[in-house]
């Protein structure tokens, strides 16, 4: 692939102790921004004239901001722009539609982000955290702990530099433009509540403050961290709430999504239906299909019961093994008898596609910290 340039992971920067990124103009509103400008001397108008650089051309070279005075450009775009990720690894598959990238951030923490090109849509899944705290077992980055809470800049610059990737058309047979976020990268988004909205705000903004994405283009996916959703249903936004449920019974849910032992399903139902009702967006049901786990008919059963007559869509995910993992994805047959189940009971339902499995870039393959010693996939890149 070209359009990212490769580099090899500073080995200096392991062990270094997290911290949070120097700001960056996506950390600010535009007024917070025209503040910042002025503190610098600058007339307020150029916090406008570098927005529109970044979020609408998707342009960050000083070099080529000409609309700016020469003897500022630089010194404006350090400002206001520091380099917050530096491509590291990206690895294609999908025929090129599918692109991964590892990103280093400032203090050495890694991250990763998915670009996925259909035929009417682009799609970026983003991360908003480096690694993750919710330790669900069958996820890969649940199994290394959180590092930190990405920056409102960080979360949002993963999707400014992927839509300037699919802008220079490298995505074939999708069209150029970067329509739909979903935060089903690594990290927890509503556990770093505040900055995670603060870029949903900075994607759906009209250029030159933000991308001009659809809120209804956007994901939010949770393990259902109750208080946070009934938080998000009161901003004012309307993005989607994608729950990762897993297992209708809190028997099982307490062991795959262990914050289940804190907010019971009907609990996070409830919330989710309140999420429903304010919003008017239908909710996302994430469910892995773990053979033999959460797999039976009478699971099936039992999440129809729960759902039927809401404003919902099941989403089943084939498992996608870790390494290592004793959990294996349920055969098609038992998955289709899944589906067929919760069909009869009215509840919508679909099979995810298995996007970027091959790179270790499908749903909890994000696992990044323990992926930086140039392994052979990296070969391929
Ligand atoms: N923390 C958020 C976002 C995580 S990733 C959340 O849990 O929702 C997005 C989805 O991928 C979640 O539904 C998550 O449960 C699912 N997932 C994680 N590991 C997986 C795996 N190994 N196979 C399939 N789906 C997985």
């Amino acid at each position: 692939m070209t359009s990212l340039p490769l580099i090899s992971v500073d080995p200096d920067a392991r062990g270094r102790r997290p911290s949070m990124p120097p700001r960056h103009l996506a950390d600010l509103d535009l007024p917070g921004r025209q503040a910042l400008v002025t503190e610098l001397g600058e007339p307020a108008f150029r916090a406008k004239q570098v927005s529109n650089h970044y979020f609408g051309r998707l342009v960050r070279d000083p070099e080529r901001m000409t609309d700016l005075p020469a003897a500022t450009r630089e010194r404006l775009a350090g400002e206001l722009l520091p380099t917050l990720l530096t491509p590291v690894r990206e690895l294609a598959c999908d025929d090129g539609a599918t692109r991964k990238a590892l990103w280093r951030l400032h203090d050495g923490s890694l991250v990763e982000s998915v670009l996925m090109g259909y035929p009417d849509r682009v799609t970026v899944c983003i991360s908003s955290q480096a690694g993750c705290g919710m330790a669900c077992p069958f996820c890969a980055t649940g199994q290394a702990g959180l590092t930190r809470n990405l920056s409102t800049a960080e979360i949002v610059d993963q999707a400014v530099y992927l839509a300037g990737v699919a802008a220079s058309g490298a995505v074939s047979g999708s069209p150029p433009r970067l329509s739909h976020v979903v935060f089903m990268g690594m990290g927890e988004p509503l556990a770093n509540y505040s900055r995670v909205v603060a870029a949903i705000r900075r994607l759906v903004a009209p250029a030159p403050e933000g991308l001009g994405l659809s809120q209804r283009h956007i994901t939010v996916s949770t393990v259902g961290l109750v208080p946070a959703i009934r938080r998000l249903a009161s901003e004012d936004l309307s993005v989607t709430l994608a729950l990762s449920l897993h297992a209708p019974d809190d028997e099982l849910r307490d062991e795959l999504v262990p914050v289940n032992q804190r907010w019971k399903v009907s609990e996070v139902l409830d919330a989710a239906w309140d999420y429903a009702a304010t919003t008017g967006r239908r909710v996302s049901i994430e469910y892995a299909m773990i053979k033999d786990v959460n797999d039976q008919p009478w699971r099936a059963d039992l999440l129809g019961r729960l759902l039927a007559g809401k404003l919902a869509h099941v989403n089943l995910i084939p498992l996608n093994p870790t390494p290592g993992s004793r959990w294996d994805a349920s055969p098609k047959p038992v998955e289709r008898e899944f589906v067929r189940r919760l069909r009869d009971a009215g509840v919508s339902t679909t099979v995810r596609d298995t996007r970027g499995r091959e790179i270790d870039g499908a749903c909890g393959q994000l696992a990044a910290a323990g992926d930086t010693d140039g392994d052979s996939r990296a070969a391929t890149a």
